[in-house]
């Protein structure tokens, strides 16, 4: 018989599982806690489950790992870009973060992506596949347990599409902010998409807690459908209709992020524009200077950057740089692409 992984179970599907090996439901509860509460991925760390009891979930059970491959710290901010390899030899990347009190790990939520944005690295390897609720929720206690200091918040902008993976992602949330779990704030865990209408609208529908950034990037839906081909099925107009639809069900800011690119989105025509999209939204706007990749994007001079930011000061709404850490390591946005995803030849490390 197959071995049932537990990294990913919910509270509900433990219950379901030591039921059926004959045990009382609260050991779901104790077997949770040692898995998300602790980071356990042995069975023998759960002293206060029986010798008995240890032996029947080793033969039934396994708490699957990702492999930490390796880690490189950022001399500049002590950044630092975790490589994870998963169950079947393909790889992701994590960044954790230190920014004042805040510890924030950035997650990835699939191997590569689909979406194919122009200027972005991971969008060049292409969809490889879903992470599994637990490959996403194993990426902080990983981390966590690598870092001194205790994560206070997470975001989705690693490798991924966050929306497309939707199912596992929300389990994944869930599990994250669970009080027996990691049991991270809800608001500080902040969930970036690309602009997938129909998800921002059932996300605002199902009322989450867990904040919304949506990475618009451009003005004009002829440079947008440019650089991400997805505005073609979801232009401009629709996707603020959504944005603002979440914003008046969440009753919560969207934060729009807009990575400046020289000479393709970062004209003061553009500035302008981003203010009337911006104009009457319950939003905060982080700009974010390009990060180098292969390809032809660039990032505007500082002075560029500056006279772009001076422009949108006068709008209501908070406007941020998001100056990229950990750029000695590119551990930035919109760099995360594991250069190594060849197959079994190269598993081995
Ligand atoms: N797929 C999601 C989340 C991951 S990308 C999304 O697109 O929102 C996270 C952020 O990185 C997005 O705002 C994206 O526009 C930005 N990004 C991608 N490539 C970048 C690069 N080279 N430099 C700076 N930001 C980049
Ligand atoms: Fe995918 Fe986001 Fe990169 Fe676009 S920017 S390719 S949606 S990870």
């Amino acid at each position: 018989m197959q071995k049932r992984n537990l990294k990913g179970l919910n509270l509900e599907e433990l219950r379901q599982f030591v039921e059926a090996l004959g045990e009382k439901p609260y050991r779901a509860q104790q077997i949770f806690k040692w898995i998300y509460g602790h980071g356990s991925h042995s069975f023998d760390d759960m002293t206060n489950l029986s010798k008995e009891f240890r032996g029947k979930l080793a033969k039934h059970a396994d708490i699957i790992q990702l492999q930490l491959l390796t880690s490189q710290e950022s001399s500049k901010d002590n950044t630092v870009k975790f490589l994870f390899q998963l169950h079947d030899g393909l790889r992701i990347e994590s960044v954790l973060m230190f920014d004042g009190h805040r510890t924030t790990l950035c997650i990835s939520t699939q191997a590569g992506c689909a979406l194919d944005c122009k200027f972005c690295a991971t969008g060049k390897m292409g969809l490889q596949r879903h992470l599994t609720p637990g490959e996403i929720v194993d990426q902080l206690l990983l981390a966590q347990s690598l870092s001194k200091r205790a994560i206070s918040n997470v975001v989705c902008m690693g490798m991924g599409e966050p929306f497309h993976n939707y199912d596992n992602l929300m389990k994944a949330c869930s599990l994250l902010s669970h009080d027996v779990g990691p049991n991270l704030a809800k608001r500080h865990i902040v969930v970036s998409t690309s602009g997938l209408v129909p998800q921002i609208i059932r996300f605002a529908d199902e009322g989450h807690k867990y904040r919304l950034a949506i990475s618009l990037n451009a003005t004009v839906d002829e440079v947008r459908s440019e650089i991400m081909p997805l505005n073609r099925k979801w232009p401009i107009a629709e996707l603020m209709k959504a944005a603002k639809y979440y914003t008046q069900k969440a009753d919560q800011p969207v934060t729009f992020e807009y990575v400046l690119m020289e000479r393709v989105n970062d004209f003061p025509e553009d500035a302008e524009r981003l203010k009337e999209v911006a104009q009457g939204m319950f939003c905060k706007i982080n700009l974010i200077p390009y990060n180098a990749t292969e390809g032809t994007f660039r990032r505007p001079s500082e002075a560029r950057i500056m006279q772009f930011y001076e422009r949108m000061t006068s709008l209501r709404a908070p406007v941020t740089i998001r100056w990229s850490k950990g750029d000695d390591i590119e551990a930035g946005c919109g760099q995360l692409a594991t250069k190594s995803n060849r197959g079994p030849a190269d598993r081995a490390l």
